[in-house]
């Protein structure tokens, strides 16, 4: 279930930048987030608040009674050290709530930070989700990241040898990336050391009322087909170690913000033809 922890984002408040990612959205790419209500009062109503708007959603759609409890949009690892223990502490010591995953920067994961995830991690397991989206810093720069690969490389020995799980989130079709460049991303994490827990791959969308969009009117840029996305996807997975866990195959945008592609909109089909050219590699 993707929640809300109300941490910001420094790449958007003026701390490490302003302005985001350029292809950020207003609700810090985490629209299908359950909203954060500071009017609630106590953090712990908010949360359980969330948390149940969130089960009844899934469960109109399965019969789902565990759950990850998740937060995705803008950067969960930001605040108040002591705000955030309280938040995930009641988040996963909850019966139905089995893993806690973090979405967030590798520059907002201090000691302070590593040392209360490692506390989390004894209760239930912890999963820290990067969003390095390239290892290119030509191409960070130009979509305005705020930090580099080396502030990434970092965080993850840091991440890991506190024994947390570790999930890098990666963008393709990124303006300026050849596919070259692409499956080089892949092949870095496919090569780490120590190895990689899992990882999140997804095309490019472009939001409304993103910076990237206005640029994208400007001077439009190649936007992958499905054919095209789905054909470099079953490559970047042929090279990934074997126990390598695969989150996500696919962008995941919200239908009303959504301007390009299209495609991404049918994710049955995406993932019917992503089936259909990985089991073809492999055989
Ligand atoms: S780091 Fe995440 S929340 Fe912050 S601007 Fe980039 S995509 Fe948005």
């Amino acid at each position: 279930m993707s929640l809300s922890s109300g941490c910001g984002c420094p790449n958007r408040d003026g701390t490490v930048g302003t302005g985001g990612c350029t292809f950020c959205s207003e609700g810090g790419s985490g629209e299908f987030a359950a909203r954060f209500r500071n009017d609630d009062g106590l953090l712990t109503r908010m949360l359980d608040g969330q948390i149940e708007e969130a089960k009844s959603k899934i469960r109109a759609k399965t019969d789902a009674r565990k759950f990850i409890a998740y937060f995705q949009s803008f950067t969960n690892t930001y605040g108040d050290v002591d705000r955030l223990r309280e938040l995930y502490t009641r988040a996963i010591k909850r019966d139905d709530i089995v893993i806690l995953s973090i979405g967030t920067r590798p520059d907002c994961v201090g000691p302070e930070i590593i040392d209360m995830l490692k506390e989390l991690n004894q209760i239930k397991p912890v999963w820290v989700e990067l969003g390095l989206q390239t290892i290119h810093d030509r191409t960070a720069r130009s979509f305005n990241r705020g930090y580099d690969l080396d502030c990434f490389k970092d965080a993850y020995r840091r991440l890991k040898e506190a024994g947390l799980t570790v999930i890098v989130h990666l963008i393709m079709g990124l303006p300026g990336e050849s596919k070259e460049d692409m499956l080089e991303s892949v092949k870095f994490l496919a090569g780490l050391d120590p190895k990689l827990d899992g990882i999140k791959i997804q095309n490019l969308q472009i939001l409304k009322s993103t910076k990237m969009y206005e640029s994208f009117v400007q001077e439009p840029f190649h936007i992958m087909s499905m054919e095209e996305y789905t054909d470099l996807v079953a490559e970047a997975l042929a090279l990934l170690p074997d126990k390598t866990v695969v989150h996500r195959m696919q962008g995941d945008g919200p239908r009303k913000l959504l301007v390009e592609p299209l495609w991404s909109l049918d994710k049955k089909r995406v993932l019917n033809m992503l089936t259909a050219k990985t089991k073809s590699m492999l055989r």
